[in-house]
């Protein structure tokens, strides 16, 4: 191929593979500094039930806004952060984070909700993982029933029985464990009976298609369906309008995350906008007697 293209092909290729590295190097350099700089940030994004609109919690996604490199998305940083083990102490500051958001929910009145966090498999394999997790919530004095742990399917391939145990532990402790992106990768239903989680995230691609995509429709109905039998809920990712919504009503789906219910919001703004939240059919009037 480099042949074909000739000299200038190959000096071409050269010249962008240096760019890349280079732009590689200032992103991990960028990203040491980003802790200590105070420039990552904890978003929170709400979920509510598909039925009725009643406030389930939210999850926490991490933002980096860098002074010269501006806000860099997740899916550039997060596998940079897995790379250089950076993750881990990253990862604790999020949970930690989240603990503070549960108490703050907490007192501003919000009943009984849950929030997700993301958990890297780089530290969901640290030997100490159970432990550290189980000593943040404690130490932010956060039941962990409160909280929901996230996994990614793809990245748990390989170390099956460390990972299934490690779950089961988390879980004994009272920690929601949640499958992440289900529906993209590999082996989903295996994962489904052999990890003890208790929810399955729907993946947005799944959703995207809804309602007029039969395919789609016809597969998010089965796999909520597979769900349910199996004694987990589920939660609808990326509802951007009604049409979705309605599908994943329908079809069982327990919960929804999407730009329909609300954006990724700054922690200062989520107390308010759970405050405000009308849920999806508050009736005008009073329900009628029984
Ligand atoms: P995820 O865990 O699947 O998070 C959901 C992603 O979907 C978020 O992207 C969110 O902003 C986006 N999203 C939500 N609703 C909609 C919608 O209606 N339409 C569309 N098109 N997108 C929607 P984000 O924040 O860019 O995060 C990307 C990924 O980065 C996350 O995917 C997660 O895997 C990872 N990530 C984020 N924060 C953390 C973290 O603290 N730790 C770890 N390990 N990973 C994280
Ligand atoms: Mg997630
Ligand atoms: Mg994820
Ligand atoms: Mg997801």
């Amino acid at each position: 191929q480099a042949k074909a293209a000739g000299k200038g092909g190959m000096v071409k290729y050269d010249q962008s593979m240096s760019e890349r590295t280079t732009a590689r190097v200032r992103l991990f350099n960028r990203l040491r500094t980003a802790e200590s700089a105070g420039a990552f940030a904890v978003y929170y994004q709400p979920q509510v039930r598909a039925t009725d609109g009643r406030i389930r919690g939210a999850e926490a996604l991490l933002r980096w806004r860098d002074a010269e490199l501006g806000m860099v998305p997740p899916d550039q940083f997060i596998p940079a952060c897995e790379e250089t083990g950076q993750i881990i102490p990253v990862g604790e500051w999020v949970l930690r984070q989240t603990c503070r958001m549960v108490r703050r929910l907490e007192e501003a009145g919000v009943p009984d909700l849950i929030l997700s966090v993301n958990v890297s498999v780089v530290q969901l394999m640290q030997s100490d993982f159970v432990k550290t997790a189980a000593r943040i919530a404690e130490q932010e004095q956060v039941d962990p029933r409160r909280l929901e742990l996230e996994i990614t399917e793809s990245v748990m391939m390989g170390a099956y029985d460390e990972a299934s145990r490690r779950l089961r532990a988390l879980r004994d402790i009272g920690f929601n464990t949640s499958l992440d992106d289900f529906g993209v990768g590999y082996s989903s239903l295996t994962y489904l009976r052999q990890f003890p989680f208790s929810t399955l995230k729907l993946d947005k691609s799944f959703v995207k298609g809804l309602p007029e995509e039969r395919t789609d429709c016809a597969m998010v109905r089965s796999i909520i369906r597979i769900a349910e039998d199996l004694g987990l809920e589920t939660v609808g990712e990326g509802v951007e309008v009604d049409g979705q919504r309605d599908v994943l009503a329908e079809s069982g789906c327990t919960w929804l995350q999407g730009y329909l219910i609300g954006r990724p919001m700054p922690e200062a703004d989520l107390p308010g906008f759970f405050a405000g939240w009308p849920g999806f059919s508050a009736p005008a009037y009073p329900e009628p007697a029984q």
